[in-house]
């Protein structure tokens, strides 16, 4: 298989830039830890697929950033070994950029969408016939002189990846063959993940550290590896380089991440919200604001992971904090 870059969005984190991201990724399904009906239904799609000769069908996976969506694209391909092509829904901003991508993949390819939701309209209508037909239909000329031209494409599959299941068209969701959600990650599973990827980046470490890492990741695989690579740093530089439990637990404690896997701002938004509104409600726009903030990075990023812990309840006038937001801070309720 090979990858190739038809222009993504900034990556999320500096580790991401940096590369590390790559190294530890899963390759093969037997190596994605976790989401066990999701990996065993895909198995069964890849093994069909193979079977029968055909492109498998269009994937949407939905779900918050880091819980492995674009690893399982990667898997797909290279479990049907064929070629991935990788983009993202900012950057095709006409429809011709849409279109040169799918002129150009071979038979079978993975086309894997980022971000789809961001995906502007006109670009999304290309999509349509692509998906269905594996027809594109380009309109050459503009205005009386303007004709469609029918071009046909080789069959291949869309994997779609969103944040915001609710921000897809349905004319869009309706043609995904495959649509899955993957959820957060139980401290088990990302005690697994801590594990491999110290295995893979030769980090000694003990099961009491992997699961202390692993209970304060927010149940995302991304941000386990990362908070093992920054406590294995303070091992080198305040012990002799071994993760322990002990070592987990103060590297964590300066880094400011609490024993649920709070950091300073999702703690900030609940002290904001209690302090400056009473517990709520309040609108997302006037949190973000007192939080200096954006909507959509609390939205993404901090909102699902505080309703899940049950510190934070969306209710229809706005946020609010909850008696278990209250006792987490050590505040009045
Ligand atoms: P998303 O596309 O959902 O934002 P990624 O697929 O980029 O997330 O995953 C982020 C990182 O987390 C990857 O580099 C990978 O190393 C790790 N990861 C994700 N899911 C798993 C998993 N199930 N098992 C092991 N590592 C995982």
């Amino acid at each position: 298989m090979t990858a190739v870059d038809a222009g993504r969005a900034a990556p999320q984190t500096a580790d991401a830039v940096a590369g590390l991201d790559e190294s530890v990724r899963p390759r093969s399904l037997d190596d994605f830890i976790g989401q066990n009906d999701l990996r065993a239904n895909l198995r069964v799609y890849l093994d069909a697929a193979r079977e029968r000769g055909r492109a498998l069908d269009h994937t949407l996976f939905y779900g918050n950033p880091g819980l492995g969506k674009t690893t399982l694209a990667r898997i797909m391909a290279s479990e049907l070994g064929v070629n991935l092509v990788c983009t993202s829904g900012p950057v095709l901003e006409r429809s011709g950029d849409l279109a040169a991508i799918l002129t150009n993949l071979a038979r079978h390819d993975i086309l894997f969408v980022d971000e789809i939701h961001r995906m502007p309209i006109a670009v999304e209508e290309v999509l349509y016939p692509a998906m269905e037909d594996f027809k594109l239909d380009l309109v050459i000329g503009q205005g009386p002189a303007a004709r469609t031209v029918k071009i046909d494409l080789e069959p291949f599959t869309l994997v779609g990846a969103t944040t915001r299941m609710g921000l897809i068209s349905s004319p869009l969701r309706d043609r995904f063959g495959i649509v899955a959600r993957l959820e957060y990650y139980s401290p088990q599973d990302l005690a697994r993940v801590v594990t491999r990827t110290a295995h893979i980046l030769g980090v000694e470490i003990t099961s009491g550290g992997a699961e202390e890492i692993g209970r304060r990741s927010r149940g995302t695989p991304r941000i386990a590896n990362r908070l093992l690579r920054r406590v294995r740093d303070f091992a080198l530089v305040h012990g002799n380089g071994l993760v322990t439990d002990s070592e987990a637990v103060a590297a964590l404690n300066r880094m400011d991440v609490d024993e649920q896997g709070l950091d300073q701002m999702d703690r900030k938004l609940l002290e904001v919200l209690i302090q400056h509104y009473e517990g709520g409600p309040v609108g997302i726009k006037t949190l973000a604001a007192a939080c200096s903030e954006e909507v959509r990075t609390i939205e993404d990023i901090y909102e699902p992971y505080l309703i899940q812990c049950g510190f934070l309840k969306r209710t229809p006038r706005g946020r609010m904090a909850t008696s278990k937001a209250y006792r987490h801070l050590g505040l009045l309720g």
